[in-house]
């Protein structure tokens, strides 16, 4: 298969179905550089400087996130990049994924800081394995690293928050909270549309780009990345909806840009709809949209599950 780009003979690096293209190496990653360029434009129309804080896992998103970031912000004047790492304490997998994320900052001269569930929060991921947490440590490692990743990003006094999430991740989200009947969260996804005090507003620069032309690009343009998986990944909730929506794409090309627009379409209609933009959690006065929030909610099951280790083992407890 040859380009499609207008007077290119090269030949092609990857299939557009859903664009109806196929582009050759260098017009490949010319579009994702536009593409995320534009996203990040309309994203944050006016960034005037401060820091721009980028959640950076080591995995193949956050690294090509934190590379294309750095090749569009890191001249601008009077804006400080700085790459925040959450180590959530799971054996076998965020060593590895930790080293890749300092080797990618020190190549780029990015400030790296690093934060952990065990210092910030007394607990680790592998102490919610086995606890009742929503059926799989995913519930609770997810919603403990989003409030650790706001907390550094406001300490940093970050403008922004950046996070590494994909077309497919947000396609599947926007059919999550579709499925579950729980539409008012469309507006608690990245990008943030809505300013709350204590929250960094979260953007996603890299939701028109599917994940596999992510990790192309990372693959074509050698960014430092960690392959391995987390061995619970498993268990996480969304992969039936990544299944599905992998169905979906194959016979409907254009499925995950038309759930996003979705998402857009819907969320003017959601004011006043439910919980949307959240209250103060009792416990720890992070931003929540209920009493306490699930963080401090699942930290208390920890807790209990500690404090009555036999209930747990014998698998009687509730939670
Ligand atoms: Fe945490 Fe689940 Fe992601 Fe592993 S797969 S890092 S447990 S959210």
């Amino acid at each position: 298969m040859r380009c499609s780009r207008g007077g290119c003979s090269e030949a092609a690096v990857v299939d557009q179905p859903y664009a109806g293209e196929h582009l050759c190496r260098s017009h490949f990653l010319a579009s994702v550089r536009e593409r995320v360029r534009r996203e990040l434009h309309r994203q944050v129309p006016r960034l005037r400087g401060g820091v721009m804080a980028v959640a950076l896992s080591g995995g193949k998103d956050s690294a090509t996130l934190l590379s294309l970031l750095q090749e569009l912000l890191g001249d601008r004047r009077g804006v400080r990049l700085v790459a925040i790492t959450i180590d959530e304490g799971i054996s076998g997998y965020r060593g590895g994924t930790l080293e890749k994320a300092r080797d990618l900052c020190e190549r780029l001269g990015v400030e790296h800081v690093v934060r952990s569930f065990r210092e910030e929060l007394g607990t680790t991921t592998e102490e919610a394995v086995g606890v009742p947490t929503d059926g799989s440590p995913c519930a609770a490692c997810g919603v403990w690293r989003r409030v650790l990743l706001n907390r550094a990003a406001r300490e940093l006094q970050a403008v922004r928050l950046a996070l590494g999430f994909n077309l497919d991740d947000l396609a599947q989200t926007v059919l999550m909270n579709l499925v579950r009947g729980e539409p008012h969260r469309l507006r608690q996804m990245a990008p943030h549309r809505f300013h709350h005090p204590g929250l960094v507003p979260r953007i996603a620069p890299l939701a028109p780009i599917p994940e596999r032309e992510v990790y192309l690009y990372a693959a074509l343009t050698e960014i430092p990345f960690d392959h391995s998986r987390c061995p619970h990944a498993d268990r996480a909730g969304r992969n039936l909806f990544r299944d599905v929506l992998w169905r979906l794409e194959d016979g409907l090309p254009g499925t995950r840009h038309a759930l996003l627009r979705t998402r857009e379409r819907i969320l003017p209609l959601l004011d006043g709809a439910g919980p949307g933009v959240p209250g103060i959690c009792l416990e720890c006065g992070e931003a929540s949209s209920g009493g306490i929030c699930r963080p401090c909610t699942y930290l208390r099951v920890i807790r209990h599950a500690r404090e009555n280790p036999f209930v747990f083992a014998t698998g009687s407890g509730a939670g």
